[in-house]
């Protein structure tokens, strides 16, 4: 079960689950107490809450992402140096990885008797979050850039959300919701909530492939963008201070 949100630059551990930020400014994980772990035996039809145990939830429940397949690229082998294999994410519920994220998100809203749940989205994670909001009953707030187009916002507002949108750019709308006070629980791109979900891609992986697990992935988000403009931020900051 994982139960401390620890900071992996400056090392601090927090107790409090809801927590996005170490003192030092850095994205927070949770530890996984990985003591007594075992690969789970559950069917597949559990998808990624085989790895409950190891999740900082206590239920898990409504659409259910993964398992997903991996699937050969052999014409890219010789481009990667390697034998290559796609996880193919698209198969999720609302189609992308990002139902991974919103369904700890959404899960740990529920344990937590929270009755929002909300995010900053372009696209995608909106209508993840949304459809996942819906389907446990729980009101839901979507910020999107004022310019996101028309067929997008169609998209997100199938699930009835409240949608703000908000002028100014990705980054910033990420960084002023981290400052609002409000019951919201935000599931933003590299909240520990989220990022918790998205490792059962790499559970999922060693799962199916026999031992040793690999020991690189990647997962192509906006988490790694959304670090460095923060690490950019931060480090403007410092300089200014
Ligand atoms: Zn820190």
């Amino acid at each position: 079960m994982a139960r401390r949100l620890r900071c992996y630059d400056c090392g601090n551990a927090y107790d409090c689950k809801d927590r996005t930020r170490c003192s030092c400014g850095e994205p927070l994980w949770f530890d996984v107490d990985a003591a007594g772990f075992e690969w789970p035996n559950e069917p597949r039809s559990a998808g990624m809450w085989r790895y409950r145990d190891v999740l900082p939830v206590r239920n898990g429940d409504g659409p259910v992402p993964g398992p997903t397949p991996l699937v050969r690229a052999d014409r890219l082998d010789e481009y990667a140096g390697c034998r290559l294999s796609l996880k193919h994410e698209g198969v999720n519920p609302t189609g992308s990885f990002k139902d991974r994220g919103t369904a700890v998100g959404v899960a740990a809203a529920v344990d937590a008797g929270d009755e929002w749940i909300g995010t900053v989205s372009h696209g995608n994670m909106a209508l993840s979050t949304s459809a996942y909001a819906a389907a446990a009953g729980l009101d839901c707030a979507v910020f999107v850039p004022a310019d996101t187009p028309p067929e997008r916002l169609k998209l997100i507002a199938r699930h009835d959300p409240c949608i703000f949108r908000v002028d100014g750019d990705y980054g910033q709308l990420y960084a002023d919701t981290l400052d609002l006070d409000t019951e919201v629980t935000f599931v933003n791109s590299d909240t520990p909530l989220r990022v918790a979900g998205q490792k059962t891609i790499a559970y999922e992986i060693s799962n199916a492939r026999p031992r040793p697990p690999p020991t690189r992935s990647r997962s192509q988000s906006a988490v790694a963008a959304t670090r460095a403009r923060f690490g950019r931020r931060c480090a403007n900051s410092r300089r200014r201070a």
